[in-house]
C-alpha cells in the first residue's frame, strides 16, 4: 500500500491540493490508520503554526476585558445618573432662585449707591 508522506498531509491540511487529490487523500484516510495518524499529527502541527491562534487569544482577552470594563462601569454609571438627577433638581432650584437673589442684590446695591449719592450730595449742599 502506498502511503502519503507527512509533507503531503501538511499540504492537505493547508488546503493546497486539488479536488481530485483531496478526494484520494480522504479515501486513503478511511482505509489507512497509519496515514490517519500522520494526518492528525500534521493537522495539530499546522494548528500550532497558524498565526490565528494568538490572535484568537487576544480577541478573547479583548472580549473579556470589555466585559470586565462593562461590569466595572455599570454601577458607577447608575450612581452618576442619580447624582445628575439630584444635581439637576438642585440646579433647577438654584436656577429659579439665583436670578431673584441676584436682582435683589443689584437693587440693594443700587439703592445703597443712590442713598450714598444723595447723602454726599446733601452733605455737599449742607457744606455749601
Ligand atoms: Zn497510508
Amino acid at each position: 500500500m502506498d502511503h502519503y508522506s507527512r509533507e503531503e498531509w501538511h499540504k492537505y491540511v493547508k488546503n493546497e491540493l486539488g479536488d481530485a487529490d483531496r478526494k484520494a487523500y480522504e479515501d486513503h484516510l478511511y482505509i489507512c490508520d497509519h496515514c490517519l495518524e500522520v494526518y492528525l499529527e500534521a493537522m495539530e502541527e499546522e494548528e500550532h503554526a497558524l498565526p490565528a491562534m494568538p490572535r484568537e487569544d487576544e480577541f478573547t482577552n479583548l472580549v473579556m476585558a470589555q466585559i470586565t470594563v462593562d461590569k466595572v462601569k455599570e454601577p458607577p454609571v447608575l450612581n452618576v445618573a442619580e447624582e445628575q438627577k439630584e444635581a439637576f433638581a438642585h440646579g433647577t432650584w438654584f436656577e429659579r432662585c439665583f436670578p431673584i437673589a441676584f436682582t435683589c442684590l443689584l437693587l440693594i446695591g443700587g439703592l445703597v449707591k443712590m442713598l450714598e449719592g444723595t447723602k454726599s450730595e446733601a452733605e455737599k449742599l449742607e457744606k455749601d
